[in-house]
């Protein structure tokens, strides 16, 4: 058997897909890493991979999670000559209508070797006869079967009956490493999520207030990157005590701008580690106007401390619609889980809804910024996450 995987906006990628196939390739061997490889190969548009019956659906379910392939579908692979195509046919159909019972079927052949003889629609034509001949209960409908009969005929020929879906974007890698500020709640992972989509390969950066936060907190953040990991890769998770930092807020700022302010700590070590580590790219959750500090005078307070590029990919989503993406890719369950946060534990009564640049600047001069934000970095725990 072989596993194809289609490519979707890959193909379409011109001087470039080379790059981004083999990218792919590297991640598929990555996530099969297990596994006793044989060929993975590419014809036209399609990868293969050869694959032994029984690790079919173990391999499958783990490509599925990989960004990149629009696609997956078992496949046989035949040499091309009429009469094999002709003759596997059959069994072929038979091996699929013992699992998955139907009434009718239509027959979907392409021919993307123009030196093959039979062009698609006598192909469609020949093997339709074959199956009604062997299988006198179907019938063919063209405009709602029950299953289609896919039958490619490249340098080799493929049959195949599923196509599983996958997420479609761009191969993990592709466009350099992000830091997703990743706190425990339901839009972070998300954002993670769609960014490495996108091809960024992923770390994460939390915050937590130990002791005021549990260490299970961290645990259940930890599990969130776990579950995103299965998606991006490997990560490796920065996690930064944000109490000292919150304390000395406490002590010298209005206590209506402790959220924002702590956003803006967040911001800036975020910064420091892209400086320190090479992360090209921030990511955050914020989505306009959902709580007090994503306000556009919320956003523009926390956005003007760093110049490194940020990414906010559910910025004009609907709620709904980022807990439906978070219920599908698996993160939800966690999410949900309840466990203080860092900026639960110092939450003002009536947070600041117009913070001004000026006044944050203002209340920061009373604070050490650098040397505050140098010993976060330096007190930072990392863990790597696979
Ligand atoms: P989320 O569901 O991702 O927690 P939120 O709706 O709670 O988001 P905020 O608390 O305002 O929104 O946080 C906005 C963004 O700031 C988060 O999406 C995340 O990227 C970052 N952030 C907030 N708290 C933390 C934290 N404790 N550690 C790391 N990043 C954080
Ligand atoms: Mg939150």
């Amino acid at each position: 058997m072989y596993i194809s995987l289609s490519l979707g906006e890959l193909i379409l990628k011109g001087k470039n897909r080379q790059k981004f196939v083999n990218q792919l390739k590297r991640n598929i061997r990555r996530v099969l890493k297990d596994e006793d490889l044989g060929e993975i190969y590419q014809e036209m548009g399609k990868i293969y991979i050869e694959t032994p019956p029984d690790r079919l659906e173990a391999r499958m379910k783990k490509l599925k999670h990989l960004f990149g392939i629009v696609y997956i579908s078992p496949c046989i692979r035949l040499e091309k000559d009429l009469e094999t195509i002709k003759k596997e046919t059959t069994p072929f159909i038979a091996g699929y209508l013992e699992k998955n019972p139907a009434q009718t079927f239509k027959v979907v052949c392409s021919r993307a070797d123009k030196s093959f003889p039979v062009k698609s629609p006598e192909m469609n034509r020949i093997l339709g006869g074959e199956i009604l001949s062997h299988f006198p209960n179907l019938k063919v409908d063209v405009h709602n079967p029950d299953f289609y009969f896919y039958c490619d005929i490249k340098k080799y020929v493929y049959f195949y009956i599923s196509k599983i879906k996958a997420y479609g974007g761009l191969p993990v890698g592709t466009n350099e490493r992000g830091l997703v500020l990743l706190s425990g709640g339901i839009d972070s992972p998300v954002a993670g999520f769609l960014m490495g989509k996108r091809g960024v390969q992923i770390d994460a950066l939390h915050f937590h207030s130990y002791p005021f936060t549990s260490q299970r907190g961290e645990e259940k953040v930890k599990d969130l990157a776990r579950i995103l990991s299965t998606y991006t890769g490997p990560i490796r998770m920065h996690s930064i005590n944000l109490l000292p930092i919150q304390k000395e807020i406490q002590k010298s700022c209005p206590y209506e701008e402790m959220t924002i302010l702590s956003r803006r700590f967040m911001m800036r070590i975020g910064q420091k580690l892209c400086d320190e580590l090479g992360y090209l790219s921030l990511i955050t959750g914020e989505n306009l106007g959902q709580v007090a500090s994503q306000t556009i005078y919320g956003l523009r307070a926390s956005a003007d401390v760093v110049d490194t590029l940020v990414f906010r990919p559910l910025i004009g989503m609907d709620k709904v619609d980022i807990i439906r993406i978070a219920q599908d890719i698996g993160t939800y369950g966690t999410s949900i889980q309840p466990f203080e946060d860092c900026c639960t534990v110092f939450l003002p009564k009536h947070p600041s809804l117009k913070p001004s640049i000026e006044e944050m600047e203002a209340s920061e001069a009373n604070l050490d910024v650098e040397k505050l934000v140098n010993e976060a970095v330096a007190s930072r725990k990392t863990y790597r996450i696979d």
